[in-house]
């Protein structure tokens, strides 16, 4: 029987990401996806900062859209925009996107098993294995990449710190305008924001918020403000905040490992960039034959090196922005609302700029 020296459970972004660099460092490796086609169904808004092109292949079909910078709706209706001349960000298939690295991985030597749920697995010494719909492998190390519900994680005793409920509907308007829309109000939309991205040949319309019953009824009023009854619509948890990534034998990926972004929930730049350093660890493990925990520990390390600032800027900034009334929202954005914020945004400003700005190497085709 093979023995991997890595099985990816997950082929997500994130867990696709992790195989193609491993497998490009000489590892053995399997990915195990519980669908039938990667990619789908669809859980993701797909809009990511430029920074994406630093980050992924670049493929013009799976480009739907791009925008320049973003209407910002405070409570008052004082709208305030902030754009620049080139675009900020992209609205991406994110379907097509986790299809074409679906293809590289296999390119790359990893074996893609689909339409296989991960349904256990063990770290016991000369057993370590994944059992799947499909029988059972044997492996050296496990990547956790099963998305926010993971399994893995939850075989681990571990609890992401937070967690919100994301919601999104996609209508069948066109729109080629070169804003996204942003709504916040901490009546109707606590805690986080509404949004309305365009997407060319759709609009999306979305809310994030605590899990339950208001965030659902919330969401149906904000479609009802713009008048939308017609939609695909498609939800998923958001998990984030800092949580342990690593244990014996196993490391955790992308929204598994809670690497999303506090600020606007997005986790596939940050699942990319954790992706690297999961690969290098394992590289390093598997040649060094130490599977244990603590040589295991410098991915945590690793990856709180690259991302771990952006994450607890945004984390103070959704505290802060939390617990605002709306009327200091307001007053907040009237601040912004003047010359030299929007020359600093119109110059320098990217979708990130308040909190990062680190490049980090491609997932080359
Ligand atoms: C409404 C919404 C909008 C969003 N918009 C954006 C955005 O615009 N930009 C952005 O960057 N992020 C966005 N996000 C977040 C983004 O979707 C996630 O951060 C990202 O998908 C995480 O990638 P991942 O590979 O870690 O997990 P996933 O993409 O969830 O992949 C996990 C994979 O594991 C598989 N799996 C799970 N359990 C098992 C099992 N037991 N056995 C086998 N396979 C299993 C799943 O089928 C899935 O394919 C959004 C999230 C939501 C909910």
């Amino acid at each position: 029987m093979t023995e991997y020296d890595v099985v990816v459970i997950g082929g997500g972004s994130a867990g696709l990401n992790t195989a193609i660099n491993c497998s490009r460092a000489g590892l053995n490796v399997a990915v195990v996806e519980e669908h039938g086609k990667i990619g789908f169904p669809r859980h993701c808004s797909g809009l990511y900062s430029t920074r994406f092109l630093s980050l992924m292949p670049v493929r013009d079909e799976y480009y739907e859209h791009e925008v320049s910078g973003a209407r910002f709706h405070p409570p008052s209706g004082k709208t305030i925009e902030l754009a620049r001349k080139e675009r900020v960000a992209f609205v991406i298939n994110r379907e097509l996107l986790d299809g074409y690295l679906g293809k590289l991985t296999k390119e790359a030597g990893a074996n893609v098993i689909s339409n296989a749920r991960v349904s256990d697995l063990s770290t016991e010494p000369g057993a370590t294995c994944v059992t799947t719909d499909k029988g059972v492998l044997t492996t050296k190390l496990i990547c956790g990449a099963d998305g926010s519900n993971s399994f893995v994680r939850r075989k681990l005793g571990i609890e992401p710190p937070n967690k919100l409920h994301g919601i999104m509907a996609i209508t069948s308007e066109q729109d080629y305008s070169d804003c996204v829309d942003l709504y916040f109000d901490n009546r109707l939309y606590p805690g986080f924001f509404a949004w309305k991205i365009p997407r060319g040949k759709t609009i999306e319309y979305g809310i994030a918020g605590e899990i339950g019953p208001n965030n659902v009824q919330n969401f149906n009023s904000f479609l009802a403000k713009f008048s939308v009854t017609k939609y695909e619509l498609s939800s998923g948890v958001i998990p984030f905040g800092f949580q342990k990534s690593y244990a014996d034998k196993i490391l955790l990926v992308g929204d598994a490992a809670a690497q999303v972004k506090p600020l606007t929930g997005g986790g596939v730049i940050y699942g990319a960039i954790c992706a690297q350093a999961a690969a290098q660890v394992f590289a390093e493990a598997v040649q060094k034959n130490r599977l244990d925990e603590k040589f295991l520990s410098r991915y945590q390390n690793l990856w709180r090196g690259r991302i771990g600032k952006g994450i607890a800027r945004g984390l103070l900034i959704r505290k802060i922005y939390g617990g605002m009334p709306n009327s200091v929202i307001d007053a907040s954005f009237a601040l912004m609302n003047n010359n030299i914020t929007k020359n600093i945004f119109e110059n320098y400003g990217d979708m990130e700029f308040i909190l990062e700005r680190r490049p980090h190497q491609a997932v080359a085709e």
